[in-house]
């Protein structure tokens, strides 16, 4: 894993939450922060495991919280980009990991040692209340999926997380393969397929070689359901200005 020490005024690395902190917090955690190259795939923490690292994706990086079962079968449960943070931000300190974080769209993080964040914390009320507050947003997510899942249909729910994954894309392309898809919504491939297919015939989407580009957002904000206003809106109100909203 490339490894180097994040230098100050090294802004292009962005992660919001981080740039949203103040200036005496931002000081306080800077000498401790390296800049890792996450891959696709990599597991940050596993679930059970204790959590030692804190992870503060940058531009379009995208790590997932996931869920496996005894079968073997995985359900993604959040996912956190350049707005936010894994590993040590519920909990505090080395405390096991509920749920398996794997790097989902590969890139650059901000990271540093759970126990010196736990130490920091101590130091600035400040620091504490940011963090508070993205959990509160973090929890809002998960929240809102579980009242997705139950009450809205699967076409709604896969312009969801084409919107949620376009907030945070550097382009119309959503970097993400159908398969990785229909297992976020936690459907078959081919129901997947199908329901892109719908929307393309609509003119909101184009997928080409299993990529997906958005043509219409305006058509996927209306199609799909209010869930994921719903929950920019309360980070807006929680976290001013960290969310990457591409338009709100
Ligand atoms: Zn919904």
């Amino acid at each position: 894993v490339k490894a180097e020490r994040y230098m100050a005024g090294e802004r292009s690395a962005g992660n919001r939450l981080f740039t949203a902190l103040a200036t005496s917090d931002q000081a306080l955690l800077r000498p401790y922060l390296i800049v890792q190259t996450l891959k696709r795939g990599q597991v940050l923490v596993e679930a059970g495991d204790d959590v030692t690292k804190c992870y503060l994706p940058c531009k379009g990086t995208v790590a997932s919280l996931v869920v496996a079962l005894p079968n073997g079968t995985v359900a993604e449960t959040a996912s956190i980009g350049c707005e936010g943070a894994v590993g040590g931000i519920v909990s505090q300190g080395h405390k096991p990991a509920f749920a398996r974080a794997v790097v989902i769209i590969e890139g650059p993080a901000l990271c540093l040692d759970c126990e010196r964040l736990e130490e920091l914390k101590a130091q600035s009320a400040s620091l504490r209340d940011m963090i508070a507050r993205y959990t509160d947003c973090l929890l809002a997510q998960v929240l809102q999926s579980v009242a997705c899942s139950a009450l809205h249909s699967l076409e709604q729910r896969f312009c969801r997380w084409l919107l949620h994954f376009h907030d945070r894309a550097e382009s119309d392309e959503v970097p993400l393969t159908q398969e990785m898809l229909a297992e976020m919504v936690g459907v078959q491939r081919t129901t997947l397929t199908a329901v892109a297919a719908t929307l393309q015939a609509r003119g909101m989407i184009k997928t080409l070689r299993g990529r997906i580009f958005v043509n219409d957002r305006d058509g996927l904000e209306s199609t799909a359901c209010c869930c994921h206003a719903t929950v920019v809106a309360h980070f807006n109100r929680v976290l001013v200005g960290v969310y990457p909203a591409k338009v709100y």
